[in-house]
């Protein structure tokens, strides 16, 4: 695979990122949401028959989420929508306050971690799974409290995700297939990938022992490719199965009563659009040919910063 000789600049400030005031939370340029809305339609054109396309919006339910148990394995990460209530007045006499954030409440709403949430209660809603399973296709801007903020963690970023519900070999067997898929589309993309057992950031002394089973179990793997470096490279793609953990939560049942499990796979969309401009470089019109074709990036609409 070609290789740059150097890796280029994608920092957060620049071509790709807008600096708006705040750590891990940019706006993007026309440059990188080009390459973001290619990157969306290669995956979509890999979506499998039979399933339903669905676009979340960055906020879901409060109670869906509890329900869920994120805010016991994640409280670290979460992030709430809260509001300022009361009368004209009331809220006049607040707004004027140095102190109003402390007359904040939570609202029924939370930034959406992951774009896979929602999709089990609507699930539910439904009845019973029916014997060949659900497959969704979902997305949504997420939000994550993250400690640090460097190249490639954002706060608030862009997840592309097919779910999964089913009895647990059809679950076992999709989650396969997109394993294989996304190493694919990796190879198509020209990126340098390798995929690792992995655990999700589990909070405290008890997520740490969750977070051992989870590798133990393999119950999820990453793709990694280079984006900060070639020695540390980031996770891109996710590889998930749920085991009965979402199932159980929203009584998720098959007519015939086998049991029924859950998985997903996600695209850090905004993750892999940086890895495609680490490796090929800042000017996708000199990105290789068979990059160029994969993301139908046109040769004579070269795109620049400010198009
Ligand atoms: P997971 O739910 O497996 O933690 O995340 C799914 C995917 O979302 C990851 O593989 C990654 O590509 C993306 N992702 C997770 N956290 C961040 C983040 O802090 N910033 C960005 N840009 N992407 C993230
Ligand atoms: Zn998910």
């Amino acid at each position: 695979m070609e290789q740059l000789d150097r890796k280029p600049d994608v920092g957060m400030s620049g071509p790709l990122f807008v600096a708006v005031g705040v750590d891990g939370v940019y706006a993007r340029t026309g440059l990188f949401e080009q390459v973001v809305e290619s990157l969306s339609t290669c995956i979509s054109q890999r979506r499998e028959p039979g399933t339903e396309v669905l676009r979340f919006p960055p906020v879901m339910s409060r109670a869906q989420l509890e329900r869920s148990g994120y805010h016991h394995n994640f409280p670290h990460l979460l992030g709430c929508v809260s509001c300022l209530e009361g009368d004209e007045a009331t809220l006049r006499t607040l707004a004027n306050r140095p102190d109003w954030p402390e007359h904040l409440s939570a609202s029924g709403l939370v930034l959406a971690p992951a774009a896979c949430y929602p999709s089990y209660p609507l699930a539910a809603a439904r009845g019973f799974v029916p014997p060949e399973g659900l497959r969704f296709d979902v997305a949504s801007y997420c939000f994550r409290h993250e400690a640090t903020h460097e190249l490639g963690r954002l706060q608030s970023f862009q997840m592309r995700e097919f779910v999964c519900i089913g009895k647990p070999e059809t679950v076992l067997a999709f989650r396969k297939r997109w394993i294989v898929k996304g190493q694919e589309l990796a190879n198509l993309l020209g990126l340098n990938h390798r995929l690792v057992p992995a655990s999700d950031p589990f909070f405290g002394r008890a997520g740490r022992l969750a977070a051992l089973s989870q590798l133990e179990q393999a119950l999820k793997f990453e793709m990694l490719i280079p984006v900060r470096s070639e020695e540390d490279p980031t996770a891109c793609m996710s590889f998930n199965y749920h085991l009965d953990h979402f199932s159980t939560v929203w009584d998720l049942k098959s007519e015939g009563g086998e049991p029924i499990h859950s998985g997903c796979v996600a695209f850090g969309i905004d993750r892999l659009a940086l890895a495609l401009f680490s490796t090929h470089g800042m000017e996708p019109a000199s990105w290789p040919r068979t990059v160029r074709e994969a993301l139908a990036l046109s040769a004579c609409s070269p795109i620049s910063p400010h198009s």
